[in-house]
C-alpha cells in the first residue's frame, strides 16, 4: 500500500509526507500506539516513498510512492534486500538479531537510496539489544533509517525513546473503519457496522473477529439475560453451571466480556447516550429494559466486574456465579 491507500491517523501521514518532502526525516523515528492501527503498513509505505524512483504524490505536493515499480512491488512483498523486518521470535528481540540488522546498517545500500530498518515490537528488545541498537542510533549511516514500532512505549528505554523521532498512532475513527471494510469486501451493511464498532478502533481487530464466533457467545450473553430477567431457579443453577464449570476460564472471560458490552448497549439506549455497539440488535436489546432497568444494569455490572478482579485466585467460580444469579434483582 501507498500512503494515499492507507486509512486513519491523517495528521502522523502529513507529517511523514512532509518530512520526507523537506528532507529533514529522521534516521531513528519511533511509531508509537495500540495494536492494529496500521503503524507496520505506515512503515512499509513510508520505505517505498523514500526509494521510489517515480515518488510524487496524488495532488503533486506531498511525496508518495508508485506502489507499481520493481522496487515498491519487491518491499511490498518483503523481498527488498535494503529494506529489513525483524520481529521478536520468541518473547523477546535477542540482541544477536539486533547487533545483525546493526551490521546491515554499517553498510551502504545495495540497490536502494536508503536502508530501512523496522523494528516490530521494539519493547520487547532486551536491554542489551537495547543499548546494541543505541550505539547504531547514535551514529547513524548516513543512507539508513530505522522504524521502531510499539504498542508500549513506556517500555522502551527512555535512551532509546530520546534519540528517536516519536509519531503518536491514534485508534481508528469507527467511521473510517467501515470505509476501509465496504471498499475491501462484500459484506452486509449490518456486518460491516458491528465489526467496526467491535473493533475498537482497530483495523487488525476488526480483520480477526470471527461474526458467526461472536455472535453465538452474543446468543448465550442474551439467553443469560433473559433467564436472570425472569428469575427461574433451576435455570439459573443451570446457568450457573455452564458459566462456572463447563467454559473453561478463557472461554468464560471471552464471553464475560460479550455480556459486559450487551449489558453497557442495554443501559446506553436507555439512557439515549454513550455508543451502541450491537446496533444490529437494538430492538432486541431495548425489549430488555423491562427486566433491566438502568439501576439494575448498574449494580450487574458492578458484580461482574468485582468477579473478574477476582477471578485470578482460586474462587469456586460455579459457587460465585450461583451467589451473584440468585441474588435478588
Ligand atoms: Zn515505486
Amino acid at each position: 500500500m501507498a500512503f494515499r491507500d492507507l486509512v486513519g491517523n491523517e495528521r502522523v501521514r502529513r507529517a511523514l509526507q512532509v518530512a520526507v518532502r523537506e528532507g529533514r526525516l529522521g534516521h531513528s523515528l519511533l511509531f508509537s500506539g495500540p495494536e492494529g492501527v496500521g503503524k507496520r503498513q505506515f512503515a512499509l509505505a513510508l520505505a517505498k516513498t523514500i526509494n521510489c524512483p517515480n515518488a510524487s504524490g496524488e495532488d503533486r505536493t506531498l511525496p508518495d510512492s508508485c506502489d507499481r515499480c520493481p522496487s515498491c512491488q519487491k518491499i511490498e512483498r518483503g523481498e527488498h534486500v535494503d529494506v529489513l523486518v525483524v520481529r521478536p521470535e520468541t518473547a523477546f528481540l535477542r540482541i544477536e538479531q539486533i547487533r545483525s540488522l546493526c551490521e546491515h546498517a554499517s553498510r551502504k545500500p545495495f540497490e536502494a537510496r536508503w536502508r530501512v530498518f523496522i523494528i516490530d515490537e521494539a519493547e520487547t528488545m532486551t536491554e542489551q539489544a537495547a543499548n546494541a541498537l543505541l550505539k547504531t542510533l547514535e551514529e547513524p549511516a548516513a543512507e539508513s533509517v530505522f522504524v521502531l514500532l510499539t504498542s508500549q512505549l513506556a517500555r522502551l528505554l527512555p535512551t532509546i525513546r530520546s534519540r528517536c523521532q516519536i509519531y503518536h498512532f491514534a485508534p481508528l475513527k469507527t467511521t473510517e473503519i467501515e470505509g476501509f471494510l465496504r471498499e475491501r469486501f462484500v459484506r452486509p451493511e449490518e456486518e460491516i457496522r458491528l465489526l467496526a464498532r467491535l473493533s475498537g478502533g482497530r483495523i487488525g481487530k476488526a480483520l480477526s473477529i470471527d461474526l458467526s464466533v461472536y455472535r453465538e457467545m452474543r446468543r448465550e450473553a442474551l439467553e443469560l439475560l433473559a433467564v436472570l430477567g425472569v428469575g427461574d431457579r433451576v435455570r439459573l443453577l443451570r446457568a450457573a453451571e455452564y458459566w462456572g464449570r463447563r467454559l473453561d476460564r478463557e472461554a468464560f472471560e471471552r464471553r464475560l466480556e460479550v455480556l459486559e458490552q450487551v449489558l453497557a448497549d442495554v443501559l446506553h439506549l436507555q439512557l439515549e447516550a454513550g455508543d451502541v455497539v450491537n446496533t444490529d440488535i437494538a430492538a432486541h436489546l431495548r425489549s430488555l429494559a423491562v427486566w433491566w432497568p438502568p439501576s439494575r444494569v448498574v449494580h450487574f455490572m458492578e458484580k461482574l466486574a468485582a468477579l473478574r478482579r477476582d477471578l485470578w485466585r482460586q474462587l469456586n467460580r460455579q459457587l460465585a456465579l450461583e451467589a451473584l444469579f440468585l441474588a435478588k434483582a
